[in-house]
């Protein structure tokens, strides 16, 4: 489904027109369809209907309270990775008894929080982080429900910047090294450990890696059944890929589902996952307008609004993002090749490269599409620009989720000592 389409040459987010935000808000902006991000999580959520399964909602991808609120809604847990995370989880409308907390550097001040909040689990990822879980539980008389994550060391065969399941990255521990730690956690005071968590990248366009990992896990269950651990769950992460370009064909959540129930369901272990990209990446879009079009001999170049500060897929990870114009062109309209580039000092500075594009004249507003998933949230002020604001589209309705800041806000956001002020003539 893809609820942003061109109506009479205009494109539009379900039943709005994208130059009416533009109208509205100013540019460049974010703008989500809800009505996507609900069907996203549907089709996740019931092809595992009819097993043990809850979907926790990565939410470092889209952590805009409106979006976490709308998963909330819908049923969904949170996966997060900082206490900023499970404070805005549950100001959004999580059960903390439905959050789970990830990361390799949770703090103890971070535990704390996290345990006096009373979320579901703690994913812990070495053994220094255990004894600190554990000093930190124990020493308020509670007890921290824990699963490790395991590193399978399985090629997720995604970009390197984003595979997490090598035994050369810095998550899990390396299985079956992992062993000798939950027998360890087993008799620690303060831990209850009973489950195995894995999470082995992210934009994965295939299930064979998947399938690699979670059969090593599935003999994890028994290895330590044997052990004497009592494994009832199993967390297997996110990392299901999207589509970003015509061509891509990543696995269906049918697929993935049913590959799951094929390798876990002998296993009797309730399942967790923790799906973020996926749910959010195709309902969001950024909205630039061009500021000029610079022609040379060697290059042409769309100078655009939108920044790698707006969004920094392109210049991190090599992203692809399709960018179509907001004006609907002609099928026949000629096309030349143009990079889309951003107004920041830098040459990385790139939004997409070598593009065939009608002809395009300044103010024109573009679309970047699939930019849901880790735009807005990697968003950051570089060279003193506004933070971009982010837009919800439900129906013909829209709501500003988060509002452009003034200049004003930028620039009370830092504070000069008085001993630079003092003296100073105004
Ligand atoms: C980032 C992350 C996810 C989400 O990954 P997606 O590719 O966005 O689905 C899930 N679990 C953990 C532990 C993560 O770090």
């Amino acid at each position: 489904m893809d609820l942003f389409a061109y109506r009479d040459g205009r494109l539009f987010v379900e039943d709005v027109a994208v130059e009416d935000i533009a109208r509205a808000v100013g540019t460049p902006f974010y703008a989500y369809s809800a009505g996507m991000m609900q069907a996203q999580y549907r089709a996740f959520a019931d092809a595992f209907s009819g097993t043990d399964a809850t979907v926790c909602y990565a939410m470092k991808a889209n952590s805009n309270r409106a979006v976490v609120a709308l998963f909330a809604q819908l049923g969904a847990g949170a996966d997060t990775v900082s206490e900023g995370e499970i404070r805005l989880a549950i100001s959004a409308g999580v059960p903390p008894q439905k959050i789970v907390f990830s990361g390799v550097g949770k703090t103890k001040q971070e535990m704390a929080a996290a345990l006096s909040l009373g979320i579901l689990q703690f994913n812990v990822e070495s053994e220094p982080e255990l004894l600190a879980l554990s000093e930190v539980a124990s020493g308020r008389g509670m007890t921290a429900q824990v699963a490790i994550r395991i590193n399978p060391d399985v090629d997720a065969a995604t970009h390197a910047k984003i595979s997490t399941g090598k035994k050369e990255n810095k998550f899990g521990i390396p299985w079956p090294q992992a062993r000798a730690v939950f027998a360890q956690a087993a008799r620690l005071p303060g831990i209850k450990v009973s489950g195995i968590t894995v999470h082995i990248g992210s934009q994965l366009t295939s299930l064979a890696p998947f399938e690699a990992a979670f059969r090593i896990v599935a003999g994890a269950v028994q290895t330590l059944r044997d052990d004497g651990i009592a494994i009832d769950h199993l967390d297997l992460g996110g990392g299901l890929g999207v589509q970003y370009r015509s061509g891509d064909n990543p696995p269906s959540p049918a697929d993935y589902a049913a590959m799951v129930k094929r390798v876990t369901s002998n296993l009797g272990c309730r399942l967790f996952f923790e799906p973020g990209r996926l749910l959010v990446a195709n309902a969001g879009i950024l909205v630039t307008r061009l500021i000029y079009l610079k022609e040379t001999e060697h290059k042409r170049f769309a100078i655009v609004d939108a920044a790698m500060n707006d969004l920094i897929r392109p210049t991190l990870y090599d992203a692809h993002h399709e960018v179509v114009p907001v004006k609907e062109p002609d099928d026949d309209a000629p096309r030349r090749r143009v990079d889309i580039v951003g107004p920041v000092c830098e040459t990385g500075d790139v939004l997409a490269l070598d593009r065939p594009m009608p002809d395009l004249i300044a103010d024109d507003l573009l679309a970047v599409r699939s930019a849901g998933a880790y735009g807005a949230v990697m968003a950051s002020s570089y060279n003193a620009r506004l933070l971009v604001p982010e837009v919800l589209v439900n129906g013909a309705d829209f709501a500003v989720i988060r509002p452009r800041p003034t200049y004003e806000d930028l620039l009370s956001a830092d504070v000069i000592p008085d001993w630079l002020t003092a003296g100073r003539s105004t």
